[in-house]
């Protein structure tokens, strides 16, 4: 836990006003060797002040003006609704002279998107040692949409990322792992690090930012002009993570819980049933199950003998009707009338995943139970009823 004494340096401390100085120098001093800057931008607070910052330094002529600014704002499906609804104002409210603006939503391809992918095509919810939904959710469609960017333009170009390190070294390994911690925004620490160097040199042009001056500069600073209101009744003033909303990765949905303290935001309260959901649905006997060994490629036997694999087709329609329930209850869209038609769609033309068929038994059967010894063999314990 970090220390709140304070220390015999924090009078030595950037104020918001050294830290933006600190960021324009470096802006101009990286930002001038490209004709071409891209944000990738998320909604969060690190990623909007990163924007909010870099807007309002090119319109002012505080950098030089790239020749074009395009802002792809990463739209997973999954985020809070008054996140989203935030981002695509401020997306709207931008306004920048002396530089083309681009601005694109990036949306993850309808049978990778998380409800689809889960009940049309019946792969279980994500957890820890099954992340499928970051790369598929965030990283690949923002890549695709970068590497189209890049061919557009010819040339290399500028990324802008919100990455922060902060102060301490422990902040660092928050941001390296953000998805798995409790703070941080989902994706982003690893999207810096994956961004294919051919395609983009990156800069974190707010790196050295205190969380207090992300904060100040987002909530009272008025000089970048934008409605920074939900992201202040989501975050308030802490370093809470925010990502999918339900994410199932997350011990417990922080932002959701803060957000519906508001009365404005109290009608979101069903969304908290999204995470028991997924945990029903994880259960064996919605599941389909191995019944013999697999054997890998290397020739040796599978280490999960009697895996439970992807949703039956009544698991499926069992979790599409609590969906439903919850958006209709919440009055958002988690899964729109285009992504029912497809998953409808998967179940009529009898989907599984890689491996898997309507052939495979139920998870619940009842089996005689084989397990890879240390040696690596197969040893049989028949059932006892
Ligand atoms: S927020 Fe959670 S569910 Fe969403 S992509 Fe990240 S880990 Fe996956």
């Amino acid at each position: 836990m970090p220390s709140l004494q304070p220390s015999l340096f924090d009078g030595d401390r950037l104020t918001l006003d050294d830290a933006i100085q600190l960021s324009l120098a470096s802006l101009t001093a990286y930002g001038e060797r490209y004709r071409h800057w891209a944000v990738a931008y998320s909604g969060g607070k690190d990623s909007t002040a990163t924007l909010a910052f870099v807007a309002w330094a090119v319109h002012n002529g505080y950098v030089p003006r790239p020749q074009t600014l395009t802002v792809l704002y990463a739209d997973t499906r999954m985020e809070l609704p008054p996140l989203h609804a935030a981002a695509l104002g401020i997306l709207s409210s931008l306004s920048i002279t002396g530089t083309q603006l681009v601005t694109r939503t990036v949306l993850p391809a309808m049978e990778d998107r998380f409800f689809v992918y889960i009940l049309g095509r019946g792969v279980p919810p994500p957890k820890n040692r099954f992340r499928w939904c970051t790369p598929q959710l965030k990283i690949e469609p923002m890549h695709a949409a970068l590497g189209a960017w890049r061919d557009f333009v010819g040339e290399k170009f500028l990324m802008l990322t919100g990455v922060r390190l902060g102060e301490s070294a422990a902040r660092d390994q928050r941001i390296a792992l953000s998805c798995s911690k409790d703070s941080g925004e989902c994706g982003q620490g690893w999207f810096q690090t994956a961004t294919p160097e051919a395609m983009a040199d990156t800069l974190a042009p707010l790196l050295h930012w205190r969380l207090c001056h992300v904060f100040d500069w987002l909530y009272l600073d008025e000089r970048h002009g934008l409605d920074t209101e939900a992201i202040a009744a989501i975050y308030g003033e802490e370093d809470i993570r925010t990502g999918c909303v339900g994410c199932n990765l997350a011990s417990r949905d922080t932002a959701l819980e803060r957000l519906i303290r508001h009365e404005r935001w109290e009608h979101l309260r069903p969304l908290l049933e999204l995470k028991p959901l997924y945990a029903e649905l994880t259960k064996a006997k919605h599941r389909k199950r191995k019944v013999e060994p697999e054997l890998r490629q290397d020739g040796q036997w599978s280490r999960n003998v009697q895996r439970l694999g992807p949703l039956t087709m009544a698991a499926r329609a069992y979790g599409l009707d609590r969906i439903f329930d919850i958006q209709q209850r919440a009055g958002v869209d988690l899964v729109n009338p285009e992504e029912e038609t497809v998953i409808r769609q998967m179940w009529a033309d009898n989907i599984w995943p890689q491996k898997w068929s309507d052939q495979d038994a139920d998870g619940t059967l009842p089996l005689d139970a084989i397990r890879l010894t240390l040696g690596g063999e197969l040893a049989v314990q028949p059932r006892i009823v």
